[in-house]
């Protein structure tokens, strides 16, 4: 089969012939239609995290089953399907109180295994981990639903807790920013979008932003968002990944507010400071998001098929696996409005 393969950590990333994937008893081996670029991607093959190499990357994406294992009884060859970044075992005590996404004996294909850049990718625990597309939902639309879009919509619906009416803030427009927009838009809630970039501010606006600020150039993005929101934001994203504006979020919050950590924050910004003394005398709560269990995909395929969700108004850019290393190495400058994704 066809694969994007890199040896070494931000060498060339080139498609080869590799053999296709064994399938496992009780998994699947999918092939892949549509796969999503994400900064994930980029940040293992820059080496911030380490992934076995030679690497096949790749996490986001939508297929149809091309071999199923005896012991799956849920899907069949044939089934278009997705499935979480973070694929749980199981059997495990977070696995069967459904957190999957925090597995410990997770797999991850592009990152633990082998990825989705290829024609063909093997997913553990098919039952556990496959997630059925409806009908109406193309390839396209659902690649991204592996990762960043499931990751905003958990993020905002289950640690933010976001409503109607409240003020959201997110820092970072690239895929995972530009999805957690549209999904709290749908909420209901007020957004302000930050970045330091027209392009992506603009596609904000295009989403239901309603106040959008350069964080390059509009002054203390913290101070402003209190100032814009009267005392704050019910609930900040750090979308991006950065130490600066993680604790900018964390400021940006008003009393008993709610900051999500989403964007990545890896090797020397693993250990990254924040306010903790306000995070005491507001209240405040912060939480890390780390995907969704496939087990809750239901609702926000729900929201898709219903339209109030539309995951394809986020790609801007469809290329070919040729084009997909070329793709991941562009991410070394800032994100460009919308998603990229790979069509096999
Ligand atoms: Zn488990
Ligand atoms: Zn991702």
């Amino acid at each position: 089969m066809r694969a994007v393969v890199y040896d070494g950590y931000s060498g060339p990333a080139i498609v080869r012939e590799v053999p296709p994937p064994v399938c496992p008893v009780d998994g699947a081996v999918v092939a892949v239609r549509a796969t999503g670029v994400c900064r994930s991607d980029w940040h293992a093959w820059r080496g911030h995290d380490p992934v076995p190499l030679p690497h096949i990357p790749g996490h986001e994406f939508a297929g149809v089953v091309a071999e199923i294992g005896s012991a799956v009884t849920s899907f069949r060859v044939g089934d278009r399907v997705t499935a979480p970044f973070v694929c749980g075992c199981g059997r495990c005590e977070y696995c069967r109180s459904g957190n999957a996404q925090v597995c410990p004996e997770q797999t991850q294909p592009g990152f633990t295994g082998p990825g989705t850049f290829a024609d063909l990718v093997r997913i553990e625990g098919a039952d556990v981990n496959l997630v059925r597309l409806p009908d109406t939902l193309d390839f396209v639309s659902a690649a991204a639903l592996g990762c960043r879009f499931a990751t905003a919509y958990r993020g905002l619906v289950v640690h933010g807790r976001v409503t109607a009416g409240q003020w959201l803030a997110v820092f970072g427009c690239g895929g995972l920013g530009l999805s957690a927009i549209m999904i709290g838009v749908a909420l209901g809630a007020r957004v302000l979008a930050l970045d330091t970039a027209d392009g992506p501010l603009r596609r904000a606006t295009q989403l239901g932003a309603e106040v959008t600020l350069d964080t390059g150039s509009d002054g203390d993005p913290a101070h402003r968002v209190r100032e814009i929101t009267g005392g704050g934001a019910h609930v900040t994203i750090d979308a991006a990944g950065s130490p600066d504006l993680a604790a900018a979020g964390v400021r940006s919050l008003r009393r008993r507010g709610r900051h999500v950590q989403i964007g990545l924050l890896l090797g020397e910004h693993a250990a990254t400071s924040l306010p903790m003394d306000l995070v005491i005398s507001r209240e405040l709560e912060i939480y890390g998001s780390h995907g969704m269990p496939a087990a809750d995909y239901p609702a926000m395929l729900d929201a898709v098929t219903g339209g109030l969700l539309r995951p394809g108004r986020l790609v801007t850019r469809t290329i070919g696996l040729d084009g997909a290393g070329a793709a991941l190495a562009a991410m070394d400058g800032p994100a460009g409005p919308g998603i990229t994704v790979v069509v096999l």
